[in-house]
């Protein structure tokens, strides 16, 4: 692992488990160099009345090469499955005259995934700060209730 600031843009570490393979990211990326294939597996789950459907991933890569390093598509996943990592190790080397360095700067997801091991751990809260409102705030009363309820809660008496 080089070292760099832990919160250099390095690399983007893919935690594949948070990945559902919306393709949000794919598609957010303004240089269009993130590669997602998928197919689609459909399974019986037991006791469930109709089969559910699923997404599977076949291929995740990233095009170093093209890549901005603008954050977009960790911003934009709404499962954390992409992470900012401080490590460079691409090879990106070629062969003797550098042919095919362009192409080793893409990246799978076996290699995406070994940079999950090097991200940082979130900065910790500041003291100073404010509680988050969803830590502090009480549901609101359904009007005329006066009392909060949970959606769909009986009412007392029925
Ligand atoms: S950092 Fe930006 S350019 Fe690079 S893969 Fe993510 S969205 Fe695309
Ligand atoms: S946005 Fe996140 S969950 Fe969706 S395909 Fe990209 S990495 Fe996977």
């Amino acid at each position: 692992m080089a070292d760099l600031p832990p919160r250099t843009r390095g690399v983007i570490a893919l935690l594949e488990a948070n990945c559902t393979v919306c393709m949000i990211c794919a598609r957010e990326c303004p240089d269009w160099c993130i590669h997602i294939d998928s197919h689609t597996e459909v399974e019986q789950q037991p006791g469930s009345a109709r089969p559910r459907a699923r997404n599977v991933l076949d291929r995740f890569a990233i095009d170093y090469g093209q890549c901005l390093y603008c954050g977009i598509c960790v911003e934009a996943c709404p499962f954390d499955a992409l992470h900012w990592a401080p490590d460079f190790s691409y090879p990106g080397t070629g062969g003797p005259d550098g042919d095919g360095a362009v192409a080793e700067l893409v990246q799978e997801r076996d290699v995406l995934a070994t940079w999950v091991a090097h991200v940082p751990p979130p900065p910790p809260l500041d003291a100073a700060a404010e509680p988050a409102p969803e830590t502090t705030a009480t549901r609101p009363g359904r009007p005329g209730t006066g009392t909060a309820r949970r959606p769909g809660a009986l009412r007392e008496g029925t």
